[in-house]
């Protein structure tokens, strides 16, 4: 099994300390090998950006050191919101990223960590959660540079309500629009095992929704446990492997150049 961690963060994203070096050693312990570093890039002023003139040489030179115990793939997480399409299309193109994961960490420009209370206040979950998969769908056709959807029902992780559970089924037709779109642009989406680090028990997105995207068509699946701490690094990631499986994929994807190569499971 070619084991990956496609989705980790360093002290270059602002909400970890970790150092890159660090990281990739637990990797390497935990029998990866290859990942993807893929600090945090958002356009809320309330985040620091990644300084690009240190972070890429900081990369290629450990991708470097460490090449024969592990493959480093340079990567970056994008908050994707459609009103800063063209800051984030200026960004894909001006850095020779290989793997970009697009997330939606903000909706409406509320950002669901910060601006928890603005978004879901006043809305029923249904309207909340619906919104949030009209702006993706958005996101999607603006933002064109991306790899992959980064935990497509994050959502369900923030929500204000007595049951925050999100179910394939009572959004079928708006993940359906979203897994539709993202098949016809060549796009994938990840299973982000953080989950199990946030009390829901399960990945992001849970596997309804992965053997939809498949059963539409879609063949590329990147795993990650979106680390911010060593000990997290590859965190379930049998358990996501397994889910593959169940969900009748037989490739992993990794990226080079943003383009999709398959592995066999
Ligand atoms: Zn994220
Ligand atoms: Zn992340």
């Amino acid at each position: 099994m070619y084991k990956i961690d496609y989705h980790m963060h360093t002290n270059f994203s602002s909400d970890s300390d970790a150092p890159m070096e660090e990281m990739i050693k637990s990797a390497i312990s935990k029998g990866c090998n290859e990942i993807a570093i893929t600090d945090h890039v958002d356009f809320d002023e309330r985040y620091d950006f990644t300084d690009y003139n240190v972070y890429i040489p900081v990369i290629s030179e450990l991708a470097h050191k460490y090449k024969e115990e592990i493959k480093v793939t340079f990567g970056v997480e994008i908050g994707l919101e459609s009103l800063w399409a063209d800051k984030i299309n200026k960004i894909t193109s001006d850095f020779p990223f290989d793997f970009i994961i697009g997330s939606s960490h903000a909706v409406c420009t509320k950002d669901l960590y910060f601006d928890r209370q603005e978004y879901f206040s006043g809305k029923t979950k249904e309207d909340a959660y619906s919104i949030y998969f009209k702006e993706m769908l958005k996101n999607i056709d603006t933002c064109k540079d991306f790899c992959v959807y980064g935990h497509m029902d994050f959502i369900s992780r923030y929500g204000t309500y007595e049951d925050n559970s999100l179910h394939y089924a009572d959004y079928e037709d708006l993940i359906d629009g979203v897994l539709r779109s993202l098949i016809e642009k060549g796009k994938g989406i990840e299973i982000n095992t953080s989950g199990f680090r946030y009390g829901i028990d399960n990945t992001y997105p849970s596997i309804d929704i992965l053997k939809r995207y498949k059963e539409l068509g879609g063949e590329i699946i990147t795993v990650g446990s979106d680390a911010h701490y060593t000990k997290d690094v590859a965190d379930h990631s049998d358990f996501a492997y397994d889910m593959l499986s169940e969900a009748g994929f037989k490739y992993i994807s990794v990226f080079r150049n943003r383009k999709p190569e398959f592995i066999k499971l």
